[in-house]
């Protein structure tokens, strides 16, 4: 996919489930998901939400960056996985090898997010790359070492031990019309991205908006958000801003390749495919 001179281009590396809707939206009674259930039903599995963990490659002016570096090493989250492990190999697909990757956009420190930052030995996989982190994800990053997150220890302290991190704040271009923004609300120093070229924009808007129900229901309440009025908020300007318009509106975890629209459709807010 081609935004203006940028190109787009989708890295699956997991699908499976991580828990039930009851789970992760406790306060969305079951009946309320059904709307949502005929306009998207691969990310529903049953009463389980079934979702593609998927990165992001971007090429701009000579650079190439990924947003995001999925769930790892199979067997290390405890979820209940249809595959996993592929994002190297989806890499290779698309011919391009870790080392040729210039920088590694961290959106922020959740383990599906960060998985292939290193291997199982531990050993950094993008050898070449920058890797940006918001600082307050940063700062962070060391409180939340514990046996229940250790994905914590492998793919982020071993990056800032080492001294692979650019620590980022506000607005940081990446590559050419390639710019990483704040997204507040998730988790500390979520971060999307924005692509603007010659006209044409993509919003990567990462776990803002992690099911497309909330596109119409923005002010449904997301367990896993750290801060559920910011993340509303945010939610909210993000619909404001994509509803009707041009810009591609893109989610690792949404269906298909997890690039669309964000359209009026029967008097609800949806996403479509593009
Ligand atoms: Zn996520």
């Amino acid at each position: 996919m081609k935004v203006g001179s940028v190109e787009l281009i989708p890295v699956e590396d997991a699908r499976g489930s991580p828990g039930t809707f009851a789970e992760f939206y406790s306060d969305v009674p079951a009946e309320a998901w059904q709307p949502y259930r005929a306009l998207y039903p691969e990310l529903f599995g049953g009463d389980r939400w079934r979702l593609a963990c998927r990165s992001y490659l971007i090429r701009s002016g000579g650079r190439t960056v990924i947003v995001d570096t999925g769930v790892g090493p199979p067997g290390i989250w405890s979820w209940q996985p249809e595959y996993e492990g592929r994002l190297l190999a989806s890499l290779d697909a698309v011919g391009v090898a870790p080392d040729d990757v210039d920088v590694v956009l961290l959106s922020h420190l959740h383990v599906d997010h960060v998985g292939w930052n290193t291997d199982r030995d531990g050993s950094v996989v993008f050898t070449h790359a920058r890797h940006v982190l918001h600082r307050d994800a940063a700062a962070a990053a060391p409180g939340r070492v514990g046996p229940d997150r250790p994905h914590i220890e492998r793919c982020i302290v071993a990056l800032l031990d080492r001294g692979l991190v650019d620590e980022v704040a506000g607005a940081t271009e990446l590559a050419a019309g390639v710019v990483a923004i704040e997204l507040a609300g998730h988790d500390v120093g979520h971060m999307g991205v924005r692509v603007e070229s010659n006209g044409a924009r993509a919003m990567l808007f990462v776990d803002s908006t992690p099911h497309p129900a909330f596109l119409d229901e923005p002010g449904w309440r997301f367990d896993a958000d750290l801060d559920h009025a910011a993340a509303e908020a945010t939610r909210r300007a993000l619909v404001e801003e994509l509803r009707d318009g041009d810009t591609l509106a893109v989610s690792g975890h949404y269906p298909g390749n997890g690039i669309g629209r964000v359209v009026t459709r029967g008097g609800r807010t949806v996403w479509e495919a593009a």
